[in-house]
């Protein structure tokens, strides 16, 4: 359930069309001209590291509610992307951090809330703090290479033996 198109032009009121523009299909408006583009959503992942531990969060909130996973969200205007990890770190997991390095930029579908997102993943070394679940997080907990879950340990192989050497 991706997020629903606009059926109203925000711009004038006026019911919106279908019809390919610039090589899409796209909603734009008969009446004032309004083209209604779509870009995937900015989201930042911090897969954050202390002493080869991963820090992971139990998500309390859809999509994957219920799923371990690195804290992440949206960037917000005016932040930059680096700002926005380390802040949604602090957030969902209670601790501060230091990037170490940019890992992957990748295209991420959820079909369950927000539909196409970009996704940009970053190394953190955690420097302070106790971790302490946020809102929409139900527990916060270091995890062992070993102790990954599955798909997660898969998305962060490279990292886990990057991790390990470095420890
Ligand atoms: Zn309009």
């Amino acid at each position: 359930m991706a997020p629903r198109p606009y059926s109203f032009c925000p711009e004038c009121a006026a019911p919106l069309s279908e019809g390919l523009i610039e090589g899409r299909v796209r909603r734009h408006c008969p009446s004032c001209g309004f083209i209604r583009y779509e870009n995937p959503l900015p989201v930042v992942v911090a897969i954050a590291v202390s002493e080869g531990r991963f820090l992971l969060i139990k998500r309390g909130i859809a999509p994957k509610k219920g799923y371990w996973g690195c804290p992440s969200g949206f960037v917000e205007c005016g932040e930059s992307p680096e700002d926005a990890c380390l802040r949604e770190l602090e957030e969902e997991a209670g601790v501060t951090g230091q990037i170490e390095r940019l890992v992957r930029v990748m295209r991420r579908q959820d079909d369950e809330v927000y539909g196409d997102m970009l996704v940009v993943s970053y190394l953190v070394r955690i420097t302070g703090g106790t971790p302490r679940a946020g809102d929409e997080v139900d527990e916060v907990r270091y995890h062992a290479p070993e102790d990954l879950p599955d798909y997660l340990a898969v998305i962060l192989r490279d990292i886990v033996g990057e991790v390990a050497s470095n420890a």
